[in-house]
């Protein structure tokens, strides 16, 4: 845990794995939802709050097991059986039935005791011109 490596199991869910990994400030970045499998999400990207800081949740997959449709179970990582390790991060259902997943977490500091440095926003806008308010949103997520 020291070196941030995680091994979660397909049947997990992401808030589960959130709440787990928060006690050591880790964190992989995943959904901004917490009923989602990790196995669904982990095999097909996973764009979620921490995107920006940390990429995608297939980013920080280092290894993986996977039962392929011949029955066998095969470990795969960037050495072994790389096509199969690249297919999973992405391919999802396609390649095979991924049961676990070695991640490499991230280390997140909370600014103090009580408070995580993640803000949610909403922000409702009243548009009168669709048009340039388009142009100037898209223009503003460029610089975000
Ligand atoms: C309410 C909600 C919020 C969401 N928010 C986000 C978000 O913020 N960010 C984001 O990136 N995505 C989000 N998603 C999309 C979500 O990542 C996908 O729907 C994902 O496929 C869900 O995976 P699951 O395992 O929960 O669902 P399931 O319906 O169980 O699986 C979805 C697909 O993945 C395949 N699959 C599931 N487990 C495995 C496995 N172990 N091995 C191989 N294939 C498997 C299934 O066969 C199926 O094709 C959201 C979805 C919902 C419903």
């Amino acid at each position: 845990i020291n070196k941030g490596l995680v091994k979660v199991q397909a049947g997990a869910v992401w808030g589960d794995v959130a709440e787990f990994l928060n006690r050591f400030h880790l964190v992989i970045s995943s959904g901004d939802f917490g009923d989602t499998w990790v196995g669904g999400l982990s095999t097909s990207g996973g764009i979620g709050l921490l995107v920006r800081s940390f990429g995608l949740t297939i980013d920080h997959i280092l290894a993986a097991k996977v039962i392929t449709a011949d029955g066998e179970i095969r470990s795969v990582d960037k050495d072994n059986e790389p096509d199969l390790f690249w297919a999973i991060r992405g391919g999802s259902s396609q390649i095979g039935l991924v049961t676990e997943l070695l991640f490499q977490a991230d280390k997140i500091e909370p600014e103090n005791q009580y408070q995580c440095p993640i803000t949610v926003q909403n922000i409702d806008f009243i548009i009168d011109d669709l048009e340039s308010f388009v142009h100037k949103w898209g223009k503003w997520i460029d610089e975000a």
